[in-house]
């Protein structure tokens, strides 16, 4: 099996007790069948206590019983009880992986790290440097996956296209990302109309080359009062995100100038997680969308303290947290963004720059 990953993959190591925020709080832990098993046929004097701690939730799923909004075996120091007891392969799935995510396409599958933990965070946004990609040869067994081979071949050309344009520093980065979703909707129209033939094509368009309306649209306050609507519309983890959402949304968002490759990694990050997604729905237009929206709604949220670095990556990773680590939120969003006509590609791209 192909795995492919970008290469600040292998610098991730949680960092523990040090970490500024926690995996451990603020969601349920789902405990998968496997790990259940195991927990099941435990003997040891911990056994009990993990046994006691599992029961099932509202909708059914097996968990480990929150204390507070806490995992139960999470320790006042921050460390995990269940860890020190019985070591990593002794965690559920869902903790052995965390922030690793992973899908498969087949014969293929894409690793990454995700945004909504603080350490995960800082190593994306680490290096000024461009994001590179590995590919190679894993032993794993192959998963059967219901896509069309074509439908693949093209995400794949392109996502290269697209990262190849948000990674051509001659352009400001709202210049990218406007040639980013005219790139994306030229493909969703040959994937509409069964012409993925036309795909190499359309990926020689000098994108980067054409004039967009950047920052000119009249009625941005109304646009941008929507998209912050519907992202309060969405399951909260933490009660201060409201709030947050709020103070954002009527400040000045933070200036890219100085640190336009954050905001390059950032777009990097959303494509090479989401665009290829679009082999199983057929929509990469959402998937586009999404990126930029969030691309907008973070330089909001990170208008306080924009001076700081950490400050910044905080914003994206509670912005990751908040959104991304729901799948609920993640279906939620994609559909308005489906749906509304506020997400058109001349609306998002008005906005993209409105200071
Ligand atoms: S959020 Fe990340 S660094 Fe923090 S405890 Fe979880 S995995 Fe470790």
């Amino acid at each position: 099996m192909l795995n492919t990953y970008p290469d600040y993959y292998k610098n991730f190591s949680c960092i523990a007790d040090k970490c500024p925020d926690t995996c451990c709080a603020g969601w349920e832990i789902v405990v998968d069948e496997e790990s259940h098993e195991k927990y099941k046929a435990l003997k040891c004097r911990y056994a009990e206590k993990i046994r006691s701690l599992i029961s099932v939730d509202s909708d059914g799923d097996r968990v480990f019983t929150p204390c507070g909004n806490r995992c139960p075996f999470l320790l006042d120091s921050g460390l995990c009880e269940m860890y020190i007891e019985l070591g990593h392969d002794f965690l559920c799935r869902t903790c052995r992986q965390f922030p690793r995510h992973e899908t498969y396409f087949g014969a293929r599958k894409e690793t990454g790290l995700s945004l909504s933990c603080p350490e995960a965070a800082r190593i994306i946004t680490e290096s000024p440097e461009p994001i590179t990609f590995t590919t190679e040869e894993i032993h794993a067994d192959i998963m059967p996956t219901a896509i069309d081979p074509t439908l693949y071949f093209t995400l794949i050309e392109t996502r290269k296209t697209a990262i190849n344009i948000l990674q051509n520093r001659k352009f400001s980065i709202d210049k990218r990302i406007a040639a980013f979703l005219e790139l994306s909707a030229g493909i969703q129209s040959l994937i509409r109309k069964n012409k993925l033939s036309e795909v190499k094509e359309i990926c020689k368009n000098d994108y980067l080359g054409t004039d967009y309306e950047i920052g000119s649209h009249s009625g941005k306050k109304r646009v941008l009062a929507k998209y912050f609507n519907d992202f309060r519309s969405l399951e909260m983890l933490d009660k201060s995100w409201a709030h947050s959402l709020d103070t954002a949304e009527n400040s000045t968002p933070a200036s890219p100038v100085g640190y336009e490759w954050e905001y390059e990694h950032l777009m990097v990050y959303f494509v090479f997680r989401y665009l290829m997604t679009a082999a199983f729905d057929g929509d990469l237009l959402s998937k586009a969308k999404f990126a930029a929206v969030s691309y907008i709604i973070i330089r909001h949220l990170q208008a306080k303290n924009s001076d700081d670095k950490s400050a910044r990556i905080t914003a994206m990773q509670k912005y990751s947290k908040e959104v991304e680590h729901s799948q609920l939120n993640m279906d939620k969003i994609l559909l308005l963004i489906k749906k509304s006509r506020y997400y058109s590609i001349d609306n998002l791209i008005n906005i993209l720059s409105e200071e």
